[in-house]
């Protein structure tokens, strides 16, 4: 397959340059590709205003950067992301990222950038030339959102939560101003929010021909548009952020809420492999919630102690840190992520 590889710079500052993948020009042949780039590139300018044009080319599969994956089950494709905030370092690469291979493909996630989700489209190409037609985001947060449009540009629909759209119209001018601070503005070039075109309100199947998704939305957890995908042929199941391995858990939707789905169990049929928005796979469900469980369990406790003790928020969020030092083992950024917790938890806990 041949791509259309357009270079592009800010207006704004000229001295910031990248290439961007336009997948509407995908083609058999590169004269085939050609043909189609003008007009689809002069169409993707008109939407990235704040982007010049430069040299468009088409260019085989292979010579596009693509992100490295594996397969973890048949047909189901896994790039694990880096345990660690974003930075500049990791290109904002942190989050586990999914394809399933049915009659169609089905994406999980999407990563930080339009860049990250280009590389994962390289990623499917490479060993796939089926039609690409959900892209299923998990929740609201930019480490798995902001590379969706590429997939909307390549045919997808774009799934989420119900509670998805509004969450993003709510935080995502936040994060499209300051993630480009934390990990880049090259890196970041050409990245938009997409709409989301399917909302998902309540337990919902999305064929894929030789398998099925069962794509759940979950109460108000560690966010308050969680959805959970378990693929029916393989038994693997998507947890989202629902489940961090590695990575601190962070805490944007409702504490007792989070402490609810662990403790209702595993889903049923049980999974045959667990797959965290954040650090290793897991073979068994009490292996992939422990440490979370004891992290989240632990926050309440310290929660508590300082709501009962009558602290204001400014002298609980120190208290607190201090309380949970003694789970800080295996975990990334546990100081900033467990601070800004002990904040949001001790506004829950105060309430109720
Ligand atoms: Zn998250």
């Amino acid at each position: 397959m041949f791509h259309l590889v357009l270079a592009t710079c800010l207006v704004s500052d000229p001295a910031i340059c990248a290439e961007r993948l336009l997948p509407a020009a995908d083609a058999q042949t590169e004269d085939e590709c050609r043909s189609r780039a003008e007009p689809i590139a002069r169409d993707w300018l008109a939407r990235h205003g704040d982007l010049r044009g430069g040299e468009a080319r088409c260019v085989e599969t292979g010579e596009l950067p693509a992100l490295l994956t594996h397969e973890i089950a048949s047909g189901v494709h896994l790039r694990e992301g880096a345990v660690a905030q974003l930075s500049p370092q990791n290109r904002g690469q942190i989050a586990n990222l999914a394809f399933i291979v049915g009659d169609t493909v089905a994406v999980i996630d999407a990563g930080t950038t339009r860049s990250e989700g280009e590389a994962l489209y390289a990623a499917i190409r490479r060993i796939t030339d089926r039609p690409v037609s959900h892209l299923i985001l998990t929740h609201m947060h930019p480490d798995h959102v902001l590379g969706a449009e590429v997939f909307a540009e390549a045919g997808a629909s774009i799934v989420g939560n119900a509670g998805l759209a509004e969450a993003l119209a709510r935080r995502g001018e936040a994060w499209m101003m300051s993630i480009p601070d934390q990990i880049g503005r090259e890196v970041f070039l050409g990245t938009r929010i997409a709409p989301v075109d399917q909302s998902i309100e309540r337990p919902t199947t999305i064929p894929l021909g030789s398998t099925r998704l069962q794509l759940n939305p979950q109460p108000r957890a560690h966010t308050d548009n969680d959805l959970t995908v378990h693929d029916e042929e393989s038994g693997v199941f998507f947890a989202g952020d629902l489940i961090m391995q590695g990575l601190t858990p962070s805490l944007d939707g409702s504490l007792s809420g989070w402490l609810d789905w662990i403790a209702a169990g595993p889903p049923d049929p049980q999974p045959s492999l667990i797959v965290p928005g954040h650090g290793a796979i897991q073979e068994d469900w009490d292996d992939a919630v422990a440490p979370q469980l004891t992290y989240l369990s632990s926050l309440r406790d310290a929660t508590m102690r300082a709501v009962t003790a009558g602290m204001p928020l400014s002298q609980a969020i120190g208290a607190i840190v201090t309380m949970m030092k003694p789970w800080s083992e295996g975990w990334a950024d546990f100081e900033a992520t467990t601070a800004r917790n002990a904040a949001t938890a001790f506004a829950q806990m105060e309430w109720e």
